[in-house]
């Protein structure tokens, strides 16, 4: 039995790729999405899979012209005139839906289009200006400006990582065996890397260097205060400590004035990819998915980062704890090792490219106290397994733990 494709809607636009393939952005219920489609024998369109010719089309776009070529509402940018072929699926859960092309691009279709300004148009080109070598090379972006709405990504194309380890995977082992081993230390050659390369991408976002004003900071502390009351619904530790949680956050009251980057904005050791020659290089900045599109593209302190990727290995240290019987002093100090270690890195690295302005830590507790709410309330709306992380993080940052 031969199973029939589901109907694709009418698009609303479309740019096309050659040789009988297309990107085309429909709307399913007001929902956009930017799928590959490829026309059949009988000339009707339909979606196109890996295999189906879609991905090679659109690195034969980007290899016919570097630069950035406008086509009706579609833009593409191009940074690479290399063709690749054989394509395959990254064959992992995502949001949206990747390709690799010949082991040498990944193609990252906007299955589930983001609403503009997509964060990933300035950051992404502003690090290939720089030089920026911490990111997977960018190849190219294709961008869709609809008459009444901001520009948003529809495809994205980067160079292909063999091997690489994702950031989760990584940083548990790193933290079980260096628990395991009694050996903190071991950490360090990982935590300096990371520090590194997070300030090095600091330093070349620091172009887009502002000052934060007074309603900056006032809705940094207000969004932070109502992730701390949808937690403290979901949350009896959080609401146990809601006073004193609140008296950390309403730190971020005072930011007005301190400097400000397009920074990552969603970092966490997840968006740190191993590669097979040992180093990292961060990835994905589509921005964070639980802030208004409006606020996704918005300039932050750089600390906000910094605070993501701390906390994060908190979380591997107690995703780590799930999964291997660790004593839990080595644990707590295999974890101490690989978070402070990392921040000493990174303030050490920034310092030395003569950019320490941009880094304020006064806010470093606060930001990493309101990731843990945010993934409280994460847990409990979509993800209940996940709760063991921030019930075991929350008291840890609070002071709190044995
Ligand atoms: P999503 O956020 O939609 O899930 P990602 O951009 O995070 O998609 O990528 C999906 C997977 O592909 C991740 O598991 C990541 O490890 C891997 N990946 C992403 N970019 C590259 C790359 N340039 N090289 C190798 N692997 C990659
Ligand atoms: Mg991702």
């Amino acid at each position: 039995m031969c199973a029939t494709a589901p109907p694709v809607p009418e698009p609303v636009d479309s740019l096309d790729l050659g040789d009988g393939r297309r990107l085309a952005v429909t709307s399913d219920g007001g929902r956009l999405a930017a799928l590959p489609m490829v026309r059949s024998a009988d000339g009707t369109w339909r979606r196109a899979r890996p295999g189906d010719g879609a991905a090679e089309a659109l690195l034969g776009v980007l290899a016919a012209g570097t630069g950035v070529t406008s086509v009706g509402d579609f833009t593409v940018r191009s940074w690479a005139n290399r063709d690749a072929s054989g394509e395959r699926g990254v064959g992992v859960d995502q949001t949206n839906e990747s390709v690799i092309v010949g082991d040498a691009a990944v193609v990252k279709w906007a299955t589930h289009l983001q609403e503009g300004p997509h964060p990933a148009i300035t950051r992404l080109t502003t690090l290939r200006d720089a030089g920026f070598a911490g990111i997977p090379a960018p190849w190219g972006l294709v961008t869709w400006h609809a008459p009444d709405a901001a520009e948003t990504v529809v495809a994205s194309v980067d160079r292909y990582l063999p091997g690489a380890v994702d950031g989760w995977t990584w940083a548990v082992e790193l933290i079980t065996e260096a628990a395991l081993a009694g050996d903190p230390a071991a950490v360090a050659p990982t935590a300096i890397a990371v520090g590194t390369l997070i300030a090095d991408l600091h330093a070349a976002l620091a172009i887009t260097a502002t000052t934060a004003s007074a309603a900056d900071a006032a809705r940094w502390r207000d969004d932070a205060m109502q992730v701390l009351d949808a937690a403290c619904i979901e949350h009896d530790v959080a609401r146990a400590n809601r006073g004193d949680i609140g008296a950390v956050l309403d730190d971020l009251g005072g930011l007005d004035g301190t400097p400000i980057i397009e920074a990552h904005g969603d970092l966490h050791v997840g968006q740190v990819l191993r590669g097979a020659d040992g180093s990292f290089a961060v990835t994905d900045f589509d921005g964070n998915p639980v802030l208004p599109a409006s606020q996704r593209a918005l300039p932050v302190p750089a600390v906000l980062d910094v605070a993501g990727m701390a906390q994060s290995f908190t979380h591997a240290a107690i995703v780590a704890d799930r999964y291997t019987a660790l004593d839990p002093a080595a644990l707590a100090d295999a974890e101490a090792a690989a978070r402070d270690g990392f921040v000493d890195a990174y303030r050490s690295r920034l310092g030395a490219l003569g950019q320490d302005r941009l880094y304020d830590p006064r806010t470093l507790r606060a930001f990493r106290l309101q990731q843990v709410l945010r993934e409280i309330v994460y847990a409990a709306r979509h993800l209940p397994r996940w709760m063991y992380v921030p019930d075991a993080a929350l008291p840890r940052l609070m002071g709190r733990h044995p």
